[in-house]
């Protein structure tokens, strides 16, 4: 349990947890009855509260929607076999947040509200954390600018609002990854390490060619030399070569995911050798070609641990063993088992709530 300040609530008059199906989820179309929202202006954060999920209303002239300051998390809460729920990892959650708030030049959130309002949002809902194996409730905490006006310039006026919504899997299939050697995502000294909204929509047209080509996602290299692998999509990537659990280092250009961390921290308590480094686009098309290439998959908290299939570079396709993928596995059934609190929480990752 955490203290919290207790941010005034008004509940809706009519719950919308019957109209969704959850046998069925799909990522991010369902929304809970709540959400948390606070405003920022004259230097200062006002009074955060609870009110039912639905619209806002706002000008034209709303900044963000020209210039784009806007911010973004992603984090889960897990219904244990108790029926209690908890969330992984809010802090490191809370520590990015405002790492992407300095970044964007937005106000940096206090934590008492960041993390207040998620405890008592999530306890509030939390009737709509699924409890089938393998869903959660996504939390997306994120700020806007919200000044009316059309100057360029840093905005003097902000919201901070939580809203969840329940999910299942986000990938139902192994990926098959184009490495990408004309887009970048982001280039060096950008915004790559912040969760800004803009990164996400220049991606997509990349992203869009690539599924036109029969692609999941795209391996993103770096902008300079297109040598080097960064991540994929809103995933961190991670190869298993011979022994080794190899990732690319974080820079100014990969984001720094809690799941990335996550994995690192289970494979090292393991003893598995790991390495955090430049990794090379020959060097795993070489590792490939040798078979020592044994696993990759992308981390990251929608789709958690999803396994790649294929990896396509310069017009070759080149498969993955398909031999059931045993460290993938296994480190992600480690993962959920904590996640859903059917082993000890021995990292002190969950948030009871
Ligand atoms: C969110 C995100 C990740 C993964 O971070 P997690 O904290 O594990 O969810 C990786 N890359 C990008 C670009 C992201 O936006």
């Amino acid at each position: 349990m955490i203290d919290t300040i207790a941010f005034p609530v008004t509940r809706t008059s009519q719950s919308g947890i019957s109209k969704v199906d959850f046998d069925n989820l799909k990522f991010g179309a369902a929304f809970a009855d709540h959400m948390f929202v606070v405003d920022y202006k004259n230097g200062a954060w006002g009074q955060g509260e609870i009110i039912p999920y639905g619209p806002w209303s706002f000008e034209p002239s709303m900044a963000s929607l020209h210039y784009g300051q806007a911010i973004f998390e992603g984090l889960k809460a897990y219904k244990t076999e108790e029926g209690n729920a908890q969330i992984f990892r809010p802090s490191a959650n809370f520590e990015r947040f405002n790492q992407s708030a300095l970044r964007m030049s937005m106000p940096a959130i206090p934590e008492e509200i960041f993390m207040g309002g998620l405890a008592q949002l999530i306890q509030l809902d939390k009737q709509w954390v699924p409890a089938k194996a393998g869903s959660s409730l996504y939390i997306r905490p994120f700020m806007v600018s919200t000044d009316e006006f059309l100057g360029v310039r840093i905005a003097e006026t902000y919201r901070f609002a939580i809203i969840c919504s329940p999910v299942g899997q986000y990938y139902n299939e192994p990926l098959r990854v184009k490495v990408e050697k004309t887009f970048s995502r982001v280039a060096d000294g950008g915004s790559g390490n912040a969760k800004a909204a803009g990164n996400y929509a220049a991606a997509m047209y990349p992203t869009k060619l690539a599924q036109d080509q029969g692609f999941h996602q795209i391996l993103w290299t770096d902008a300079a030399t297109h040598s080097f692998i960064e991540e994929s999509g809103t995933m961190n990537v991670m190869f298993l070569i011979d022994d080794t659990l190899v990732t690319p280092s974080i820079g100014s250009t990969i984001l720094k995911g809690v799941t990335r961390d996550s994995v690192l921290t289970l494979a090292r308590d393991r003893g598995l050798k790991v390495e955090e480094r430049k990794v090379s686009v020959d060097e795993i098309i070489q590792a490939l070609k040798e078979g020592r290439l044994k696993e990759a998959f992308g981390a990251g908290t929608a789709a958690t641990i999803a396994p790649i299939a294929l990896i396509h570079c310069d017009g070759t396709d080149y498969q993955l063993p398909n031999e059931g993928r045993p460290f993938a596995t296994s480190i992600l059934k480690e993962l959920n088992n904590i996640r859903y609190g059917s082993a000890p929480d021995r990292f002190g990752w969950m948030l009871k709530l």
